[in-house]
């Protein structure tokens, strides 16, 4: 079990690396990770934010389910996201996904408005990224502000049980069981949706990879590859 000032710098460096991936411009987006049956760390805002790539320890604060304080002075000075209802609907519609990440991918957004869904388009190119898009990555049709509960139940059934929504008009949101696995499988579908936009733009059309194929696309598994997959993108991020 890591310190509660261990999972507050996990969580703003999923928000720099979401940033430094350009899956989030300006202030806009925020990830969370549950702490336990009450309790939730979330990206809050202050009057000293200077937006999502410098995220710092200290702009990730615990608060309650309902978005209240988690404990004293942990509000003072800070709102929580207005989208708060995305992170706890989420969170609470399956004890799996304790890490959540809600961000606004331009390329995911474009990709989604031109007509074209996430699908297993390659294989061994990205292989975590493949077997996602396999699965499927749902599509919540309305572009609104989810910054009430009931929306977000709606978005959190459109998901239809899998790891990341797309939001049209507005976003993505990941969940996850770690911070790295919700940021990580947000960079595959970043990465899903500008390969399907350069084969559009090349004049090419879509189609998945061949059923055959699958055999020989193994599960990498999370530790290995999430481990080895973290350690780049916090390797990449800009020096402080
Ligand atoms: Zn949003």
């Amino acid at each position: 079990m890591t310190s509660l000032d261990e999972q507050r710098a996990l969580v703003a460096q999923g928000c720099r690396v979401a940033a430094a991936r350009g899956l989030v411009d300006g202030v806009l987006g925020h990830l969370s990770l549950r702490v336990d049956d009450e309790h939730l760390l979330v990206r809050c805002r202050s009057d000293t934010d200077a937006g999502v790539a410098f995220t710092r320890p200290s702009d990730i604060r615990l608060i309650t389910f309902d978005g209240g304080a988690g404990a004293d002075d942990e509000l003072d000075g800070y709102r929580v996201p207005n989208e708060l209802p995305i992170h706890v609907e989420t969170m609470l519609a399956d004890p799996a996904h304790r890490a959540v990440a809600h961000l606004h991918p331009p390329a995911v957004v474009a990709a989604d408005l031109a007509g074209i869904a996430i699908r297993p388009i390659y294989g061994a190119y990205d292989i975590p990224g493949a077997r996602l898009a396999r699965g499927g990555v749902p599509v919540y049709e309305r572009a609104v502000l989810i910054r009430t509960p009931a929306l977000g139940r709606q978005m959190v059934a459109a998901m239809r049980g899998r790891p990341v929504v797309i939001c049209r008009g507005h976003g993505i949101t990941s969940a996850a069981a770690t911070v790295p696995q919700a940021v990580l499988q947000a960079i595959s579908v970043d990465a899903l949706a500008r390969m399907s936009l350069r084969v559009k733009a090349a004049g090419g059309s879509l189609r998945d990879i061949d059923d055959a194929d699958w055999d020989d696309l193994p599960d990498l598994g999370p530790s290995l590859h999430t481990g080895a997959a973290w350690r780049h993108e916090v390797a990449r991020l800009p020096a402080d």
